[in-house]
Formats: C-alpha cells, sequence, structure tokens
C-alpha cells in the first residue's frame, strides 16, 4: 500500500505535528510502542525485559534537531541514560542517531558530540553505542564520521539497510563492526533501493547469510518477520553456526510474546526500547512500515 506508507511517512517529516504531539504527550497508540517519557520508567521497563533474559538498546527520541544547543542536549541525554544503566547495573547499550546529535547542523560538531558519548561509553565499562542508520541523504555524513569513530573505538558499530542497492558493499566495509541488519525504514527512490517487498526481503537474506558465514563481529538480525527468522534458525543450523555470534532484535511493544519465545528458546535477543517525548516521527514510520499498526491506535482509543 505505497499511498497508505507515503501518508505516514510525510506525517513522520511534518516539524509541525512533531512539536504539536511532543506538547501532547504520548498518544493514540504511541504508549504501547515507547518506553515512556522519562529515564525512571525506561529503567523499569529494561529490568523487567533483562528478567525475561532480553538485553535493550535505548534509543533517546528526537527530531528536527536544528541547533547546537538541542544538539548538546540529546548528548547530554544519552550519556545520563547510560550512566543510570552503568550504575543500575542491568543489561542495556543506547542506539543514537547523528541527525539528533547535529549532523545537518555541522559534520565536524557531530563528530564531537558522538565521540564524547563513546569515551564516556568506554567509562561504563565500554558499553557499546550502535550508530542507526537514517535516510540517504543522511548517510554519506553518517558514513564519514563512523569512519573515523571507527578507528578510535571498538565500542561503535552502525546499521545496514537491505534496501539499498549497495547495501553488500557497505557491510563489507565494516565486516569488523557490530552490525546490525534492517530492511530499511525510511522512503527511499529506486535509483538508491530496492522497492518492492520481495527485492527488499531476497536481499535481506542474502546480507544475513554472507555475513553469518563471515563476519569477524558479532551480529544483530533485527526484524519482526517470521518468515526471515525461520529462514535464519535453519540456516544457523545447518551452517553450524554459534547461536553467540549473532543475536535476533525488534522493536518495543511488537511480537513481545514472539520476542519472548525466542529468548526462551536460548538466542540472544535485544529489544530496542524507545523513549522521551519526540514520539511522533518514530510512531509514523512504525505506522508507515504496517498500517496494520493502527490497531494499537484503535485500541487505545477505545480503551479509554
Ligand atoms: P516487515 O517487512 O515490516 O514485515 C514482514 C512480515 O512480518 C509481515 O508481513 C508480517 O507477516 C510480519 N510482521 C511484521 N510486524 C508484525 C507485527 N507487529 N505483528 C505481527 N506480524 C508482523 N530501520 C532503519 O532504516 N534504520 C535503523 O537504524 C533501524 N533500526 C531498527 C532496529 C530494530 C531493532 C528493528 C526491529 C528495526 C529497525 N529498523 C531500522 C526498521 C527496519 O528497517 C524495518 O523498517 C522494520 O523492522 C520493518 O520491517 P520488518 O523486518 O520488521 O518486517
Amino acid at each position: 500500500m505505497p499511498v497508505v506508507k507515503d501518508f505516514f511517512i510525510a506525517l513522520s517529516n511534518n516539524k509541525f505535528m512533531n512539536e504539536s504531539a511532543k506538547r501532547m504527550g504520548p498518544a493514540l497508540g504511541a504508549k504501547k510502542v515507547v518506553a515512556g517519557v522519562d529515564i525512571d520508567s525506561t529503567i523499569d521497563t529494561v529490568e523487567k525485559l533483562n528478567e525475561r533474559g532480553i538485553s535493550c538498546t535505548l534509543d533517546n527520541l528526537g527530531e528536527f534537531v536544528t541547533s547546537r544547543h538541542e544538539a548538546l542536549e540529546a548528548q547530554q541525554n544519552i550519556v545520563e541514560i547510560m550512566r543510570r544503566c552503568y550504575n543500575a547495573n542491568i543489561q542495556a547499550h543506547v542506539s543514537i542517531k547523528l541527525t539528533q546529535l547535529g549532523i545537518n547542523i555541522d559534520k565536524d560538531f557531530t563528530y564531537q558530540n558522538t565521540r564524547e558519548i563513546l569515551l564516556k561509553a568506554q567509562e561504563f565499562d565500554n558499553s557499546f553505542v550502535n550508530i542507526d542508520a537514517e535516510k540517504f541523504e543522511d548517510l554519506v555524513g553518517i558514513t564519514e564520521i563512523l569512519d573515523k569513530l571507527k578507528n578510535e573505538f571498538n565500542n561503535v558499530g552502525t546499521v545496514i539497510q537491505a534496501y539499498l542497492h549497495d547495501a553488500m558493499n557497505i557491510m563489507d566495509k565494516y565486516q569488523d563492526l557490530r552490525l546490525r541488519l534492517v530492511k530499511g525504514a525510511y522512503k527511499e527512490g529506486p535509483h538508491i533501493a530496492y522497492q518492492t517487498k520481495e527485492e527488499i526481503d531476497r536481499n535481506y537474506i542474502k546480507l544475513i547469510e554472507h555475513r553469518l558465514l563471515t563476519a569477524n563481529a558479532f551480529t544483530s538480525i533485527a526484524t519482526h518477520d517470521h518468515n526471515i527468522i525461520n529462514h535464519v534458525k535453519q540456516f544457523v543450523k545447518n551452517h553450524n553456526i554459534d547461536k553467540n555470534s549473532f543475536e535476533f532484535q525488534m522493536l518495543y511493544g511488537f511480537r513481545t510474546d514472539y520476542a519472548y519465545e525466542l529468548a526462551d528458546e536460548g538466542y540472544n535477543f535485544t529489544m530496542y526500547v524507545p523513549f522521551g517525548e519526540d514520539w511522533f516521527g518514530y510512531f509514523m514510520r512504525r505506522l508507515a512500515e504496517r498500517p496494520q499498526n493502527i490497531n494499537l491506535m484503535l485500541l487505545d482509543i477505545f480503551s479509554a
């Protein structure tokens, strides 16, 4: 349903809607996919998931960062959540977005901002920091910064989007880094990205198989797609791949029972847990991926 997808992606990019939603607080189903607006409720969520054998990657939500002040504030919030996780001795690391740390303001400033997070993460037990993949127009800048940071730090990794025609080359370039493999969440043109689910799924499987057979570092397979997950389970069995060389990841609030099932089967599992006031863009991208997620909204409205 490309029209529906375009509609929600357009909403996710609408600054006015994002600002209004921030003032309103999480609503209309977002509460089910965002752990909370503050650190305390997020730590509670992580503790509960840890009890189920699930680790977490925390995303301090933030969209439309246009000033150095906002970018520095985001950096401080990220350091604070890392500190709180370390002090609480819980299984969690952070996922960060370089747009939130200022990439559309100044690249060198963003590099310094990100570097600060990585230095602090080293103090917190060398906690892992994942740099999320974003819109293609931001990827060039993100890659430049990552290329510098990966020479300085061993606790940084990133994400490969299978919809990109060039995904295999990008993945190979980062073969020594811990990587998360995803299908890709943004709207990109046909000259950059595969457009159909069949093409994207085919490329995703190709990347996963290649990575699992050749990787020098840990791999996160981030999907809610049972067909892909079943394929991976069979593939690792057939090729005798160590279960500790990879994990599955899902987004908080989606297919939770399935996540518990995989963790109970002995697979490493990490939940991506977004938190903070800036929930709107994130939630609209989830609706774009799967319009059935509107059910979450309806459930909220009728249970209010
Ligand atoms: P889809 O193609 O959306 O779904 C495939 C099938 O799975 C569906 O047809 C359905 O049968 C089943 N299914 C899916 N969801 C559900 C559900 N909720 N309930 C029941 N059945 C379901 N994208 C980026 O671009 N950059 C990132 O940094 C990034 N990080 C991510 C981190 C994590 C942990 C995850 C899980 C995703 C991330 N994404 C990221 C988003 C990703 O790129 C996809 O857009 C998103 O995961 C949707 O694709 P999918 O693989 O889950 O399967």
